[in-house]
C-alpha cells in the first residue's frame, strides 16, 4: 500500500531521468516501506523550465480564480485525510491521530490563504501635483525554491505552497526524502483541484546538491527553508550571494516559564502535551522548563506523571500517544545529550533510555537540575526531552530565556498581569504564548528572530514574503 513515490514535473509524475531511487524506512519497524525517485541535474533543469512556464500561467490568472482552485484543493484534501495520514504515520512515525490533525489542519491553512489571496492589496499614495497618481502595486516575486523537512511532512511544505500560490508564484518543492509519500499524496489534491501544470513541482534527492543548484539559478527568485540553523545559515549565504529573497524557519529552544502563581495542573497538562507531541520533533516544542522555586517540586511531579502516562509505540496502533523518532540518528543524539547532562549533575526524573531494539523508540524523558554548561541546554534537543531547572526572580528567568541565540517560541504560566506585561516586552522571540498554547494558527504570524531565522509563514506577512512592491507614478 506504500507507493513508489515519483517526481512531479510540469504536471506529470515520473521517475528520475537516471532511474535512481532512495529507500524509505518505517521508523517504527525499521523495515523498508518503499522507494522515492532521486532527482539529478537533468530533472532539476526540467523542473526549472516547468516552474518558469507555470509562473507565466499562474501570475496571469486572477486572484479570484486562483482562490477558487485553492479552496477546491482544501476540499479534496479533507476527503483524503485518512489515507494520507496513514502514509504519514508509516514514514514519519507520529500517532495516526496526530497525522490526521496535521492533514486536516493543512486544509484549514489552504482555505485561509485562499481567502487572503484576494486581499493582496496595493495602495494609492496622495501625490503632490494635481493629475499625478502614485500607485503601489504588489506583484508575485517569481518561481520559488522551497526546502521542507520530515517532522511535519505536509504542514511545512503546505505553508510554503500556500504563500507562494496565494501571491501568484510557482514553486519547486524539495520534499523530505524520509517522508515523501504523504506529501506526494497531498500535492495530488492540488492537481485534482485544477492547478495548472508547472505551478507546483515536487522533487527529492540529495538536499545539498539540489539547494546548491536551484538557489543560484536565474529562474529562481526566492528561497524558503525550514530546518536546522546551521543549514539555514549556509543556504541563506548562497541566496545572499545571488540576491534572492529569503524566508528562514530554523531551530528553536523554547523556554517554558512556570511562575509560583501559575495554575500548575493546566501548565503541566498543556506543556507535557506540547513537549511530547511528535516525540518532541517540533521546532516550537517547549524544551527549557524554567520553574520558580516555590512550585518546582510540585510541578516536576505533575510533569513526570503526565510523561509516564504516555503510551509509546507504533503510531498505527490504537491507543498509542507517542511514536518513534523519525530518524535512527536521533536515538544516539538523545543518548548523548542525556549522558552529558547526567555527567554534569542532572537527575533523570523519568525516562532516559531507548525502548527495545526495533524502531527508533525513546522514553519520554524529564531531566531535573539542568545547568547551562550542559549541551542539552544549548543545543536544540529535537526529541522527547524536558529539561527542568529552577529560577528565583523574573529578571533571572528572562536572562535565561534570552541567553541562547535562538529566538523562536517561548511559553509562560502565571496569574499575574504584571508578569504577563513584563514578559511581553522583554522576551526575545518571534512567538510568545502565555497560559495556553496559542501558536501556529494560519491567521497569526509564525516565525522566529535571531538564529531562529526571519520571515513569517503565517498571517498576512506570509503572503507579503512572496510579493514584490512596485511603485508606479503617472501623470495624466
Ligand atoms: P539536518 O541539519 O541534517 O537537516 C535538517 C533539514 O535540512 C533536513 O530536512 C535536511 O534534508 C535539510 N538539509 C540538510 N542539508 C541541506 C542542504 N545543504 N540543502 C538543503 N536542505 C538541507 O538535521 P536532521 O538530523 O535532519 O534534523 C535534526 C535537526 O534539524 C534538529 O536539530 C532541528 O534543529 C532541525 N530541524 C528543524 C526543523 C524545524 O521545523 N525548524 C525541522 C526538521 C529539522
Amino acid at each position: 500500500m506504500y507507493p513508489a513515490v515519483q517526481l512531479l514535473i510540469d504536471g506529470v509524475w515520473g521517475p528520475a531521468a537516471s532511474g535512481k531511487t532512495l529507500n524509505v524506512a518505517n521508523p517504527a519497524t525499521g523495515e523498508i516501506n518503499g522507494t522515492v525517485a532521486h532527482a539529478d541535474i537533468p530533472d532539476l533543469d526540467r523542473a526549472l523550465a516547468a516552474a518558469q512556464k507555470g509562473f507565466g500561467v499562474w501570475k496571469k490568472m486572477s486572484a479570484y480564480d486562483r482562490s477558487k482552485i485553492m479552496r477546491k484543493a482544501a476540499e479534496i484534501l479533507r476527503t483524503r485525510v485518512d489515507a494520507i495520514a496513514t502514509l504519514m504515520t508509516m514514514e514519519q512515525g507520529k500517532p495516526l491521530a496526530e497525522a490526521k490533525v496535521e492533514t486536516a489542519f493543512s486544509a484549514d491553512i489552504i482555505e485561509w490563504f485562499a481567502e487572503e489571496a484576494r486581499r493582496a492589496y496595493g495602495r494609492v499614495v496622495p501625490s503632490r501635483v494635481e493629475g499625478t497618481f502614485q500607485l503601489v502595486i504588489k506583484e508575485p516575486v517569481g518561481p520559488v525554491a522551497a526546502f521542507c523537512p520530515w517532522n511535519f511532512p505536509i504542514n511545512q511544505a503546505n505553508r510554503k505552497i500556500c504563500g507562494a500560490l496565494a501571491a501568484g508564484c510557482s514553486i519547486i518543492v524539495k520534499g523530505p526524502e524520509e517522508t515523501p509519500a504523504s506529501l506526494a499524496a497531498y500535492v495530488q489534491c492540488w492537481l485534482d483541484a485544477g492547478v495548472p501544470a508547472g505551478v507546483i513541482n515536487l522533487v527529492y534527492g540529495v538536499p545539498a546538491q539540489i539547494s546548491e543548484y536551484l538557489i543560484p539559478h536565474p529562474i529562481i527568485r526566492k528561497l524558503t527553508f525550514t530546518g536546522s540553523t546551521p543549514v539555514g545559515k549556509h543556504l541563506a549565504a548562497i541566496a545572499g550571494a545571488h540576491m534572492k529573497r529569503v524566508t528562514m524557519e530554523l531551530g528553536g529552544h523554547a523556554p517554558a516559564m512556570v511562575f509560583d502563581d501559575a495554575d500548575l495542573d493546566s501548565a503541566a497538562t498543556i506543556l507535557a502535551a506540547n513537549k511530547f507531541r511528535n516525540a518532541g520533533q517540533v521546532c516550537v516544542a517547549p524544551t527549557r522548563f524554567l520553574v520558580q522555586e516555590g512550585v518546582h517540586d510540585a510541578f516536576v511531579e505533575k510533569l513526570v506523571a503526565r510523561a509516564e502516562k504516555l503510551n509509546v509505540g507504533n503510531g498505527l496502533e490504537a491507543g498509542v500517544t507517542m511514536g518513534p523518532l523519525a530518524n535512527p540518528r536521533r536515538v544516539p543524539a538523545m543518548e548523548g545529550l542525556i549522558a552529558d547532562a547526567v555527567a554534569k549533575g542532572a537527575t533523570i526524573a523519568t525516562g532516559g533510555k531507548r525502548i527495545g531494539n526495533v524502531g527508533n523508540f525513546f522514553e519520554p524523558t524529564v531531566l531535573t537540575g539542568m545547568t547551562t554548561d550542559m549541551r542539552a541546554m544549548n543545543e536544540e534537543p529535537f526529541g522527547p526531552l524536558a529539561l527542568v531547572s529552577r529560577f528565583a526572580t523574573l529578571d533571572d528567568v528572562v536572562a535565561e530565556a534570552n541567553r541562547l541565540d535562538y529566538g523562536l517560541a517561548a511559553y509562560a504560566y502565571t496569574s499575574s498581569h504584571r508578569t504577563v506585561s513584563l514578559l511581553s516586552g522583554r522576551v526575545e522571540v518571534g512567538m510568545l504564548s502565555i497560559n495556553h498554547h496559542g501558536i501556529a494558527l494560519p491567521e497569526v504570524p509564525f516565525g522566529g528572530i535571531k538564529d531562529s531565522g526571519y520571515g513569517s509563514e503565517g498571517g498576512s506577512e506570509a503572503i507579503e514574503a512572496y510579493l514584490n512592491t512596485k511603485m508606479v507614478s503617472h501623470a495624466l
